[in-house]
């Protein structure tokens, strides 16, 4: 591979040259400099300033553009951005690029089986925080080696789903009958081969759509190929440089996809700066027991996905694989300046009313991740107060001494006595021994205290909470 020199990245100061200098707020800073700052370390995009002219906008769009190039599948509101990666590792800026996740379908599917797999990988949800996560993008794979059965198999998932599609085919016959079927659908072709590129290459620009490059263990050929498409004004690829799962060779897999990153972001060597992606489903080809084999391509996909991996494709839907799998990627991916809080104020679970119970906690991330999901879960109608706590767990902020004061100023803060009529506060054991600063905090309200575990709010509000309004003198 050739090596063509990183390229240094803008300096606040050199991106506050290009910035209008009005310090209008309009971007939620107070100063174009605080703003500036924003962009350089990615918490905000540069078209976020609503004052920039033409000029502006192109200087900040050059210096911001990060040596990975960022590539789009899909369209509309489930399109994925992949790519854009600017470092080896996340600690030094983040990763920003989410690895996508997509299952396969093949044709050699009847259409019933076919459309049946689609619902179960759809059933497949996973909830953090206020997110409910789901697969990212269908694989389509031409198995029958049929062009006219592929076409089929792609004409129902794509009835059937809006996320991006990825046609995967060897032939370009197939390609070439797929795409001509989704092309709005800005699907990714998958895959260009030191054999078929000339076709592939005809079809990506016909279409304008991404490609895929496949060249396993081989970044010689990959690079070259990638080189090409560049040259003929297909840049929107993907790289592939092989998913090896045979005993003793998963360590290439790793090695492939470290070098071509370290070539993108050390090297600056543009024909490999583009996203990379595995193909973990290739399991099946090694391991022939079912359970096994879903458990490798798990652990598979997350050890790819801590390394920063852009997409995999995954043969094995189910819960307790993408539920961690998601959990790892929204950590891997999330900006290391980001912050671990949630935005107090009064939350509404299943359709509360004016006599739906109050429970309480605190704007700490995993905190109210877990009341909420296990109030969606149990499915009874209440309101959630969150308490601005600076993002500290219940039982951090308990031990400051301050908790009955934040609690106070939440209930007057949201108005809570204007979304229900009774005033009764269910709070977590842990505050339990503050509950006399909390009624003195708050003479009016009632304070009990909630159940210890969270998975035991469904049966404490089913069982109690009639009683609790009656002890008030509310019939419900
Ligand atoms: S919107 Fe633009 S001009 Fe206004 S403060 Fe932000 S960066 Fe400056």
């Amino acid at each position: 591979m050739a090596e063509k020199g990183k390229e240094v990245r803008a300096s606040p100061m050199e991106l506050m040259k290009q910035l209008p200098g009005e310090d209008c707020g309009d971007c939620g800073f107070d100063t174009c400099f605080e703003f500036a700052l924003a962009i350089f370390d990615r918490r905000k995009r540069y078209d976020e300033c609503t004052k920039l002219n033409d000029a502006q906008r192109k200087a900040l769009a050059k210096m911001l553009a990060p040596p990975m190039r960022e590539v789009v599948l899909g369209v509309g509101e489930r399109a994925r951005r992949i790519g854009g990666e600017e470092v080896m590792t996340r600690e030094e800026l983040g990763f920003f690029g989410k690895t996508v996740i997509a299952y396969d379908v093949w044709d050699t599917m009847s259409e019933e089986r076919l459309r049946d797999r689609l619902k179960e990988i759809y059933e497949i949800k996973a909830v953090k925080v206020k997110e409910a996560f789901s697969a990212d993008a269908i694989a389509v794979r031409n198995v029958s080696g049929d062009p006219k059965k592929f076409k089929e198999a792609v004409k129902i998932v794509s009835e059937q789903t809006d996320v991006p599609l990825i046609l995967c085919s060897f032939d370009p016959k197939a390609l070439r009958v797929a795409v001509e079927l989704v092309k709005d659908k800005r699907p990714l072709l998958y895959a260009a081969t030191k054999d078929n590129w000339a076709d592939v290459l005809e079809l990506a620009k016909k279409y304008a759509v991404p490609v895929a490059i496949f060249s396993p263990n081989d970044l010689d050929t990959l690079g070259a190929i990638a080189k090409t498409f560049a040259k003929n004004g297909v840049e929107d690829l993907v790289l592939d440089p092989g998913t090896f799962t045979e005993p003793g060779s998963l360590l290439q897999t790793f090695c492939n996809l470290i070098m071509l990153r370290r070539a993108c972001v050390e090297d600056g060597v543009k024909e490999v700066s583009y996203p990379t992606m595995a193909v973990p489903a290739t399991i099946t080809m090694t391991v022939g027991d079912r359970k096994k084999a879903a458990q490798l391509e798990t652990m598979l996909a997350n050890a790819l996905i801590t390394k920063g991996i852009n997409l995999v494709i995954l043969h094995y839907p189910n819960t307790w694989g993408f539920f961690p799998m998601v959990m790892l990627r929204e950590s891997v991916f999330k900006h290391p300046k980001a912050e671990e809080k949630v935005d107090p104020g009064i939350y509404e679970f299943n359709e509360p009313d004016e006599l739906s119970p109050v429970l309480v906690t605190t704007n700490y991330t995993m905190t109210y991740g877990v009341v909420s999901s296990e109030l969606e879960r149990v499915k009874v109608p209440c309101w959630l107060l969150v308490v601005d706590t600076g993002g500290l767990s219940l039982d951090t902020v308990a031990g400051t001494g301050e908790w009955a004061d934040l609690l106070e100023e939440a209930v007057d803060e949201f108005n809570l006595d204007e979304k229900v009529k009774h005033r009764i506060l269910i709070v977590g054991q842990v505050v339990a021994e503050y509950k006399e600063d909390m009624e003195e905090a708050l003479p009016d309200w009632k304070i009990v205290i909630g159940p210890k575990d969270s998975t035991e709010i469904g049966p404490f509000l089913k069982e109690k909470w009639k009683e609790f309004l009656k002890e008030s003198g509310i019939e419900a």
